[in-house]
């Protein structure tokens, strides 16, 4: 009763609508495929061990079986993550806040935000984040997961 009146205040412009509109479909699709994905290899998991005959351990063997285990729960992870920073992206969207720079303030570039729709920065402060982990030892941020993986 008391909320009849709508906050408008955030109203976009309506080409900052359009942008948006662009980059939510973008986020959707990704956690769709992230979802359909995670449940993917879910079910492989289940299903190798399953299959899995219970003979006595070869010790060189269960080491191999060992290490495609962590690989794919690497990967499993690795997709959640991607998932959890795509709702996070989402539920920024909802707020208003999404594709502004976490540090000033300024709207990120479209076209960085469709190359990494979890930009949190502008190039520059993110280029300058950069610069001053450095010095500081390698920090956990998509940016460096990136640079890792050249
Ligand atoms: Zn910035």
């Amino acid at each position: 009763m008391a909320r009849a009146i709508k906050n408008t205040t955030r109203a976009p412009r309506p080409e900052q609508a359009n942008r948006h509109d662009e980059l939510r479909v973008m986020l959707e699709q990704r956690r769709q495929a992230m979802i359909d994905e995670l449940h993917g290899r879910l079910r492989g998991v289940r299903a190798e061990s399953a299959q899995r005959t219970p003979e006595p351990p070869d010790p060189g063997e269960t080491a191999d079986v060992d290490i495609q285990g962590d690989i794919e729960f690497a990967l499993i992870q690795m997709k959640a993550e991607t998932l959890d920073k795509v709702n996070e992206a989402l539920a920024r969207l909802d707020e208003g806040r999404y594709g502004h720079c976490f540090d000033c303030g300024h709207e990120i570039p479209a076209a960085r935000l469709r190359a990494m729709l979890f930009a949190v920065r502008c190039t520059e402060c993110e280029q300058t984040r950069e610069d001053r982990g450095r010095s500081h030892g390698p920090k956990r941020d998509p940016a460096g997961v990136l640079a890792l993986q050249r």
